[in-house]
């Protein structure tokens, strides 16, 4: 005799833990972005220059996820926004346990968004969900145009797209329009927006899009 199983899906504990955080945040209606990317893409660069460009616009708390070391926090403290920094000590992913713990020591009444910085790692964050509002991939032009083709998770996973360091675009060999094309055909309803943290470049239409999302 066949016996057959019916009932609600059984979540895993990283799953409950992301539903808390989901129900958290809009509970207290704030917006909640996820970063993911390969280490090196910038990260930390352009969210330290977002936090700068927004400054009195719309107010940033940023949960820094890294393997070792406080230096991705003091970098967004030093840009002037609150930063709690999570050590996973070996894992190449936030948990959602983490975020969980991580959300009760931001001031999170005092702030209109918060960016989750994940663990540089272009392949597993993107299937470990958060809580968060929406996901925003990164991907540098010095990793490659052919990323997101051969890593396609993230980039058809994510609201937004930043490919950024568009300043060395002269420098290597980076089709911006073939790793457009890519990422169009994963995700429809992507937005993408060329930028460089180091210049400046492209960061209007991107805050813009901060502005809107946020109502402000
Ligand atoms: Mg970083
Ligand atoms: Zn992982």
């Amino acid at each position: 005799m066949y016996k057959v199983k019916v009932g609600k899906k059984i979540l895993s504990a990283n799953e409950e833990y992301a539903a808390l955080n989901s129900q958290f945040l809009t509970e207290h209606k704030k917006l909640c972005l996820n970063m993911i990317s390969s280490p090196g893409s910038g990260k930390t660069a352009i969210l330290a220059r977002t936090i700068t460009e927004l400054k009195g616009k719309i107010r940033i708390g940023v949960i820094e996820g890294d393997i070792q070391t406080e230096i991705d926090a003091e970098r967004i403290r030093a840009a002037g926004a609150a930063a709690v920094q999570i050590n996973t000590d070996g894992a190449c992913h936030l948990s959602a346990l983490q975020v969980n713990s991580a959300l009760k020591k931001l001031p999170v009444e005092e702030l209109d968004l918060i960016f989750i910085e994940n663990v540089g790692n272009l392949v597993c964050p993107s299937t470990f969900e958060l809580g968060e509002t929406a996901k925003v991939a990164v991907l540098s032009v010095p990793e490659g145009d052919d990323k997101p083709a051969k890593y396609p998770a993230i980039f058809a996973r994510a609201k937004a797209l930043l490919i950024n360091k568009v300043d060395l675009l002269e420098a290597v060999d980076f089709d911006i329009e073939r790793a457009k094309a890519d990422v169009m055909k994963l995700n429809r309803d992507i937005k993408i927006f060329p930028v460089s943290a180091k210049t400046g470049q492209g960061f209007g239409d991107w805050c813009n899009w901060l502005l809107e999302l946020t109502g402000k």
